[in-house]
């Protein structure tokens, strides 16, 4: 099938090259100049394990292209995702301007009928917004070529993005038609991924669902944490002994500093923003929302109640992406630690195997932050250390050398990577999220 996409992010970049890969003749749109040229060059704008090589392999081959120019990306396309970001507004809301405007360009360039598939996550209802406004534009160029209309939420983990897509545990499509369901299964046979058809509200909505349910899930046991901390439990155990039970599962049950990201705390405070508009008041979200808020500012509280002061220390960060495998570090929890330890003036000396690119382009140069070539060079001469992110190569490090770099051995691990015990025998001062007597080596 001819598939125009509309967005080139983490997730109309990955769907435009997965598409391609399964046979489909792909035109990617962007709005941004610097990124389409970096794509045309056979180089992603972001760091996805495998995309590049995916993405080389299907220019070469003549089937997945990039451009800025709308109608000719569109053009004889039977297929038209949009993939925008739909970032949120101060009250929470989804800001819808990106889709509106991509669906307006679809309606003002379209030449012939086309199935417009909306991957966005979007408040329920936009679809039908969307479906109203292309029929107006057509409508006043008084064109009659009609067109289609599914939801498709998408559900792939940044990370993970490319085997998220081509083995999916299901693909979604909400559609009021059944030739369109018959379009969508034609599209993705050659995955061979169980397709679930349901109306475009309920769509809509699963994806906010899916999203909150997992969020729940790690406001849920950061909550165990703070009172496992208290009692003298440790929320790991509990993880383990609850997570063995099949209803419950081990995943996303692991206590740490918050999730970060650009879906889970966005998504979480639209879905809050629907209940509010509908009526019913606050909610389960609100204080799933609070909660992770209240969990990015733990490591600093931590940080505070050793040294008594933030000012005047240097801390060692290891870790800026909001989780391992990406160089995303959007609502991520090392940003408030940074900016909190900045604001009370302390420095910060952080490496991260991926991110230190996009941790440059946010913060550019400034003298209370150092991006630093290796996780030892961060260490050098600072008063503690701090782990936000899960990285691989921060799990087993040589802790005798640690030792010698900091200027007090203590650690503060916002990921719970590391044996406490084993650490406090070491001669460190250990803190962890939801772990008994943290409070015993405060200074
Ligand atoms: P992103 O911000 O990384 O990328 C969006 C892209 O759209 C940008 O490159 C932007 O320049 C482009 N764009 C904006 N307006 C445009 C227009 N009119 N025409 C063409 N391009 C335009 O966003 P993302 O992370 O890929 O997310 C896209 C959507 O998918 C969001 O609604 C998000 O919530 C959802 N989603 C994201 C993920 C994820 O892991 N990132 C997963 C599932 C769903």
């Amino acid at each position: 099938m001819r598939v125009a996409i509309f967005g080139t992010g983490y997730v109309g970049l990955v769907t435009g090259v997965c598409l391609a890969e399964i046979g489909h003749e792909i035109t990617c749109i962007d709005i941004n100049c610097e990124k389409i040229a970096s794509l045309q060059g056979g180089k992603s704008p972001i760091y996805e394990p495998g995309l590049d090589s995916l993405l080389q392999r299907n220019m070469q081959a003549g089937r997945l292209k990039f451009t800025t120019d709308a109608q000719r990306g569109i053009v004889h396309s039977d297929l038209i995702f949009i993939a925008v970001g739909t970032p949120a507004l101060p009250s929470g809301e989804a800001d819808l301007q990106y889709v509106m405007a991509a669906a307006q360009t679809i309606a003002a360039s379209m030449n012939g009928y086309a199935l417009v598939v909306n991957k966005s996550t979007v408040p329920v209802g936009t679809g039908h917004k969307i479906q109203r406004l292309i029929s107006e534009v057509l409508q006043q160029r008084g064109v009659d070529f009609g067109f289609d209309f599914a939801s498709n939420p998408e559900f792939l983990k940044q990370g993970d993005a490319i085997s998220d897509f081509m083995k999916a545990d299901r693909i979604i499509v909400g559609a009021e038609r059944t030739v369109v369901f018959e379009r969508m299964q034609e599209l993705y046979r050659p995955l061979d991924v169980p397709i679930i058809e349901m109306s475009v509200c309920s769509a809509e909505l699963s994806k906010y669902a899916a999203n909150a349910f997992l969020a729940t899930k790690i406001s849920f046991i950061n909550e165990i944490a703070r009172l496992a901390e208290r009692v003298g439990a440790d929320v790991g155990q509990v993880r383990d002994g609850i997570g063995s039970d099949s209803r419950i599962n081990p995943y996303f049950l692991k206590a740490g500093c918050g999730y970060g990201g650009s879906c889970f705390p966005k998504d979480v405070k639209a879905l809050s923003w629907m209940y509010r508009q509908h009526g019913l008041g606050d909610g389960l979200f609100d204080a799933v929302d609070s909660i992770n808020s209240r969990q990015k500012q733990l490591l600093t509280d931590w940080l505070r109640g050793y040294f008594g002061r933030l000012s005047g220390l240097t801390i060692a960060l290891w870790g800026l992406a909001f989780k391992p495998g990406t160089d995303d570090m959007r609502e991520a929890p090392s940003r408030v630690v940074m900016e909190t330890l900045w604001r009370e003036g302390a420095r910060v000396q952080a490496y991260d195997p991926v991110a230190m690119g996009e941790a440059k382009r946010i913060y550019g140069e400034r003298t209370e932050l150092r991006l630093c070539p290796s996780k030892e060079d961060a260490l050098q001469g600072a008063d503690a250390l701090v782990v936000v992110t899960e990285w691989p190569d921060f799990v087993q490090p040589d802790w005798q050398l640690v030792k010698t770099k900091l200027r007090h051995p203590v650690v503060f691990d916002g990921r719970n990577l590391y044996d406490g015990r084993q650490l406090r025998d070491t001669g460190f001062d250990y803190f962890g999220v939801g772990r008994p007597c943290q409070q015993v080596k405060m200074r």
